[in-house]
């Protein structure tokens, strides 16, 4: 996909969408300038350095290497002599409020002993189950995720009928999982991926059963250095293609002209001109705060933007812990006894948890020079509703009482990690997480998945609105997750060059 003249494309925002699109743009010939507010590119995969301790901000599970492989390639480099990946293996661990473990692991073996332990019997459904979610794995791919369809029945039609059953989009995906697990903690395991995804296994659709499976099909990583290592690997790649990337450049707005881009004004208040322009800012945020558009166009605007629904929130703490913690593995999820009230709490009661299910990584389990000798970096990640949904919260408030239940959860589990030994802390709610970020209305992971907003329903990586504007990241085409606005921004890249011919 290469053009003859070099025109040149504006990219608000350096998260990894951002990032992908230019480089797809740049091997395609154009001249590409990335504008970013903060001091770093990343976006919410960004990082705090603190007393000799490294924290990921956001991303902490990479999967799907395979992803990360295609973008060095695209540009005639290997992944690996950019970024180091260490295996993560076991993968995840969950734990139940009943004292039950159950962890997750890409040696097949070891998965099928740890079903078994659970469900007897369980090993030929398992193998069923793993057979099933593998055609899924290589339907979305192929067919569904990883090209620019704008017509449903065109994306659908793509599909044979038994590729068309076979991805169970309207079957939920507890339902999916009922037909191949009778373990009650089996099926919460590998549905509670739907929490990041904006909906609730019983909520979203059946083909989500490959996110467990590609975890354990392609395997947990860590990139060395941490997730940021392989934010490094990717800015330092688009350094060498020659894309320019200001920092500290935080831009006003987006501006238009009778309906077409112009350019971008920045806080500066220095104008760059271009008739094209990639905003990697969530896509409502884009809309709703940096499009300069007439009244009726951003009338329209806000009205797609409310009707978005939206992933939750999440409280994040970084913790720099003395000393070693036992009992905890690189990535373990702790599950509520009341699974179903934690997920209806959070997508629609509009309550923070009553029964709190978190995650908590330990990255230095992994990279130890994550943090000091014989100390530990622990992050740890709690779900929460999204802010329009919590008006009036104080958040100090908040924040004290769902620490406080995260660290009396752990002790119930043997996890000695005491408020003592938290040598410091940082915080992100919501609130902070839109005020760094532009996470619209809050939510982590930008627009859900649910059956309405999935392919050509979700929304596109072009403005019908307005020419010359197009969309990259979380909230746009094909979703939320590194791997994916990693093909978003290969996607994007061909959408421009699909529409300068
Ligand atoms: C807490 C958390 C945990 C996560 N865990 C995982 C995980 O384990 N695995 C996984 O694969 N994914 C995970 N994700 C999701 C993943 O991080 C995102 O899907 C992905 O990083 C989003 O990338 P993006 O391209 O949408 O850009 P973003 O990260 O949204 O970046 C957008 C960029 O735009 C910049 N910007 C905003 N406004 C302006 C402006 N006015 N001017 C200039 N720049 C601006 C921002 O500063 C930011 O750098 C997690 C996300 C969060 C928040």
């Amino acid at each position: 996909m290469k053009l003859t003249t070099e025109k040149n494309v504006l990219i608000v925002g350096g998260g990894l969408g951002g990032l992908s699109a230019a480089i797809h743009l740049r091997l395609a010939g154009f001249a590409v300038s990335v504008y970013e507010a903060n001091a770093r590119v990343g976006g919410r995969a960004n990082l705090i350095e603190r007393d000799g301790f490294r924290f990921d901000t956001g991303p902490s599970l990479l999967n799907y290497p395979w992803v990360f492989e295609q973008l060095f390639a695209a540009a005639g480099r290997n992944l690996h002599d950019y970024v180091k990946l260490l295996p993560v293996e076991p993968s995840v661990s969950f734990q139940w409020e009943d004292g039950t473990r159950f962890t997750l692991s890409s040696d097949l073996r070891k998965f099928l002993e740890e079903c078994e332990r659970l469900e007897p019997g369980s090993r030929p459904a398992v193998l069923a189950f793993m057979r099933d979610a593998e055609a899924k794995y290589r339907i979305a791919f192929e067919k569904m995720v990883s090209r620019n369809v704008d017509n449903p029945v065109r994306w659908l039609g793509a599909l044979g009928a038994s590729e068309l059953r076979r991805t169970s989009i309207w079957r939920s995906l507890d339902g999916q999982l009922r037909r191949y697990f009778k373990s009650r903690h089996l099926r919460e395991a590998l549905g509670s991926y739907a929490m990041y995804l904006g909906g609730s296994p019983y909520t979203l659709p059946g083909m989500f059963t490959i996110l467990s499976y590609g975890e354990m099909a392609y395997g947990l990583w860590l990139p060395e250095g941490g997730i940021y290592g392989l934010v490094r690997g990717i800015t330092k790649l688009a350094v060498e293609l020659g894309i320019e990337i200001h920092t500290n450049r935080p831009v006003r707005q987006i501006v238009t002209e009778a309906g077409r881009v112009t350019g971008l004004e920045l806080h500066d208040g220095t104008f760059h001109a271009s008739s094209l322009v990639v905003s990697n800012v969530d896509v409502p945020t884009t809309d709703t705060s940096l499009v300069n558009a007439d009244a009726r166009v951003s009338a329209s605007l806000r009205r797609k933007a409310e009707r978005t629904r939206m992933t939750p929130g999440v409280v994040t703490f970084y913790w720099g812990v003395r000393g070693e913690v036992g009992n905890l593995g690189h990535h373990t999820i702790f599950l509520p006894d009341d699974y179903r009230a934690a997920f209806d709490d959070l997508m629609k009661g509009g309550r923070i948890p009553r029964g709190l299910p978190f995650y908590v990584s330990v990255p230095s389990a992994t990279d130890r020079a994550l943090a000091p000798a014989g100390d530990t970096a622990v992050f740890v990640l709690v779900p929460v509703p999204v802010l329009s949904e919590l008006p009036g919260t104080d958040w100090d408030a908040a924040v004290t009482d769902v620490r406080a239940r995260v660290l009396a959860t752990l002790a119930r589990h043997d996890i000695e990690l005491t408020a003592e030994r938290i040598r410091f802390e940082e915080v992100y709610t919501p609130v902070e997480w839109r005020r760094r970020f532009g996470l619209y209305d809050g939510s982590a992971f930008g627009a859900a998945h649910n059956l309405l907003q999935l392919g050509p329903l979700r929304s596109k990586n072009f403005s019908k609105e307005i020419a010359g504007l197009y969309y990259a990241g979380a909230s746009t085409t094909p979703g939320t997750g590194m791997p994916m606005v990693v093909l978003g921004g290969r996607q994007v890249a061909e959408r421009i060059v699909s529409h300068a011919r």
